[in-house]
């Protein structure tokens, strides 16, 4: 197979990835990466503790170099999660920075210190390793958690190249984009298309370490062409973007804003489109399918819409009523089960192959796919009606009192469900009424999607990624 990371090399002395005032540039990374592939190819697996930091692309890396599938982890998962992820995956090293503290789970493991300043030797020096086949494992990636315990997706190095490339083809993607980064680097946002997108492609990184909207403003004012983020940071962003003429100029001058990983809300869309004079782009995956549809560079942004499918994804919806269905896909961005759960896996699949996303869907007139949710938390069955939880939601972020909003579904002896809005106040003193919320609903979207129960909490449960995690409100 061709090499996954073709521009490393190169040993350009071009930078590649830079967390404030460390940066790597090519020639340095494929020499720290070159000199840590040799130390680890012995290894089974090996465990990346993911900071956001140079060490930890660095080590990704040099997993990736010596062919010996990387599992990333996220340093603030806590220690029983950490310890059934860690049986479950069973890496023998684990590579961190020289600083970091790992915690007990990780006692077992022989600890590998990444030097991630450019100092360890050319590590290309002597030929590298025959790139693997393409079906060879590369990254084991735990799902977010957002529906039940995360599970281990393993990801061939075949799948990252097709999503990668696939989105260089619906970005226009070149080795001259910059790309501000302020996610973490266990998931496949901030690690596949954040890190390893980049360096694919032979361009940079500026890594905010920690998101800000300073940091974005900062970066894309100095030149930085792209933004990736979840929809959390674009909402943080459309907060103050009226009050910062600089923030609205910064965006102005970005050629591509992409937002992903869980809906983002319409009022978002639109406050930001308005003042940047630029939309922000939708993309739609799983880690276990990786990159399934994206708005293209050239257009077709709109709010609520995740574009098309990317090429050579094929992608149905399946057992469609009323217009919406079950995205299911089969392609080359697929992974190839999960780890030890071949029951899981077996469930996933159709028996004519397709991958059952459990996310529901319908189609707008131009193709573009529409998510309505999931289909285990955000359908609601209502009276008859099938009803999506992200419309509802999108109208009560649309209400002036409402400053974070998650809508689902409660037994109800007359309606078979009824329709629950979970509101964060803007204002905790004065909250809007349950009869004025629901009323609001009521008249933007239709009678049978008015709330019956409003419920009333300071902040909404999410995980790292900014997801909302809609088991945790019905406890
Ligand atoms: P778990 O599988 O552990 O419950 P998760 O599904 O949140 O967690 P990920 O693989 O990180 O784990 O997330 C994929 C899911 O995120 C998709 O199935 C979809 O529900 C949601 N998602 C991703 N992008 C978008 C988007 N642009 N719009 C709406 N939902 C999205
Ligand atoms: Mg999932």
């Amino acid at each position: 197979m061709s090499p996954l990371l073709p521009r490393l090399y190169a040993a350009e002395p071009r930078e590649a990835i830079r967390f404030g005032e460390h940066a790597l540039t090519y020639a340095e990374l494929a020499g720290s990466a070159g000199a840590l592939a040799r130390r680890i190819a012995d290894a089974g697996r090996v465990a990346v503790w993911a900071t956001p930091t140079p060490a930890t692309v660095v080590g990704v890396v040099a997993a990736l170099v010596a062919g010996v599938p990387a599992v990333p982890l996220n340093p603030k998962t806590g220690e029983r999660e950490l310890t059934h992820i860690v049986g479950d995956s069973e890496p023998t090293v684990v590579l961190a920075g020289p600083d970091d503290q790992l915690p007990p789970a990780l006692a077992a493991l022989e600890r590998i210190d990444v030097i991630a300043d450019g100092t360890a030797g050319d590590g290309t020096a002597g030929g590298l390793p025959a790139e693997p086949a393409d079906s060879a494992p590369a990254l084991i990636v735990y799902t977010s958690g957002t529906t039940g315990p995360p599970k281990g997706a393993v990801l061939p190095r075949r799948a990252l190249a097709a999503t990668l490339d696939a989105l260089q083809d619906a970005w226009a993607w070149t080795a001259d984009d910059v790309l501000v980064h302020g996610l973490p680097l266990f998931h496949v946002h901030g690690l596949i298309l954040g890190v390893l997108g980049p360096l694919r492609r032979g361009g940079s990184v500026r890594h905010l370490g920690r998101f800000s909207v300073e940091g974005v403003t900062r970066e894309l004012t100095a030149g930085a062409t792209m933004l990736f983020g979840v929809p959390t940071m674009y909402h943080r962003i459309a907060e103050v973007i009226d009050a910062r003429p600089e923030l609205a100029k910064a965006l102005a001058g970005a050629r591509l804003l992409v937002s992903g990983s869980a809906a983002l809300p319409a009022p978002d869309h639109r406050r930001i489109a308005r003042a940047a004079g630029r939309p922000v782009i939708e993309r739609y995956g799983m880690t276990e399918t990786l990159m399934l549809c994206a708005q293209r560079a050239d257009g077709g942004a709109r709010p609520g819409a995740v574009g098309t499918p990317l090429p050579g994804v094929e992608l149905r919806l399946a057992e469609e009523a009323d217009g919406i269905g079950e995205i299911q896909v089969r392609g080359p961005s697929l992974f190839s089960g999960y780890l030890n759960r071949p029951d899981a896996t077996a469930a996933a699949f159709t028996e004519d192959g397709w991958f059952r996303t459990g996310d529901m869907a319908s189609r707008d007139p131009d193709g573009q796919v529409r998510i309505v949710g999931r289909k285990a938390t955000d359908l609601i069955k209502s009276g008859g009606y099938k009803i999506g939880a992200g419309e509802i939601e999108n109208a009560l972020l649309d209400h002036p009192g409402v400053r974070e909003a998650a809508v689902t579904g409660e037994p109800d002896e007359d309606l078979g469900e009824r329709i629950v809005a979970w509101v964060v106040p803007s204002d905790p003193q004065l909250p809007p009424s349950k009869v004025e919320l629901a009323d609001h609903v009521a008249n933007q979207l239709a009678p049978h999607k008015r709330p019956r129960v409003v419920r009333y909490l300071s902040e909404l449960p999410r995980n790292e990624m900014g997801k909302i995690m809609k088991r945790a409100l019905h406890v």
